[in-house]
């Protein structure tokens, strides 16, 4: 029986705090949720974050009639998994994530009541079951599944889900598809190269389909287009902060450059964080970091 696979997006929830400089709202990316099937069973990624999210991907997911045996989060970052223990409830799943990524859920956590609950409404419990498997390996009606830990992306700890009998690697947020990225963390890690090294080696995978974390809906799974959209995009940023001395002008030049690309919020969260690092070298880095999504 061969694989399939499907993919989820589900919409950003609305968000509590403030607008952007261009006077919008401030709102959230979309997440997308990929679930890979056999005849019986399935493995789903990414579960979402809020209450609302995981009632219209369990919904979504019930309907392929499929039994969930594992629930995959590709990393720390609670927009990717703070509903997941309502969908384990659910389908009666396990959850699975690398060592790495696992503490990044501790941290995420601990920033729920600075960060998460204050910007996002209906967030439930999340308590952290995820367990590791064995060589970062699991199956699916016998297909290989293997996880690849490709280290800084957008957090550190990136993993991705390679799936050989598909050619599909679901890429969390390495990745991005039509949707701004999320560029702050790279003040931790002296700039976008780490994230750079992360690309490379989910190219070397080969995939001839990438499932990004973050995606516009309207938009394709085709893995040369996202991969090379996304190392443009990163060069587009070095050049840009080269340039911009202001968060707002580097917002505004990014806007530009990507006038249809989801989630400013996230660009806006990320130009914030560069630029109060770069103003405010003495100041505590993970306030800034917070802030930047206030
Ligand atoms: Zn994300």
């Amino acid at each position: 029986m061969t694989l399939t696979y499907d993919v989820f997006i589900n919409e950003p929830p609305s968000h509590n705090t403030g607008v952007l400089p261009n006077g919008e709202a401030k709102g959230g990316s979309p997440v997308a949720s990929t679930l890979i099937y056999g005849s019986e069973d399935a493995v789903l990624t990414d579960p979402g974050f809020t209450t609302d999210q995981a009632h219209a991907l369990g919904d979504w997911v019930a309907g392929s009639g499929r039994n969930v045996t594992d629930i995959f989060v590709t990393h720390g970052h609670g927009d990717h998994w703070f509903a997941a223990g309502l969908l384990a409830e659910r389908f009666g799943a396990r959850v699975v994530a690398t060592a790495g990524s696992i503490a990044q859920m501790h941290n995420a956590v601990a920033a729920r009541p600075l960060l998460w609950d204050k910007a996002y409404p209906n967030i439930p419990a999340s308590p952290i079951t995820a367990v590791t498997v064995a060589d970062n390996r699991f199956t699916l009606e016998g297909h290989d599944l293997a996880i690849f830990e490709v280290g800084h992306a957008d957090t550190d700890d990136n993993s991705v889900l390679h799936i050989p009998d598909l050619e599909l690697v679901v890429a969390g947020d390495v990745i991005y598809n039509g949707a701004h990225l999320y560029l702050g963390e790279s003040v931790l890690v002296g700039g976008l190269d780490p994230w750079r090294a992360a690309i490379d080696k989910v190219a070397a995978l080969k995939p001839r389909h990438v499932v990004c974390g973050h995606q516009n809906k309207q938009l394709d799974d085709d893995a040369e287009r996202t991969i090379a959209e996304t190392r443009r995009y990163l060069d587009d940023a070095d050049e840009l902060l080269e340039s911009k001395d202001t968060a707002v002008d580097f917002f505004n030049a990014m806007v530009e450059r990507y006038p249809d690309h989801l989630a400013r919020t996230v660009l806006w969260a990320g130009a914030s964080a560069l630029y109060g690092v770069r103003d405010h070298p003495g100041d505590d880095v993970g306030e800034i970091l917070v802030a930047g999504w206030l």
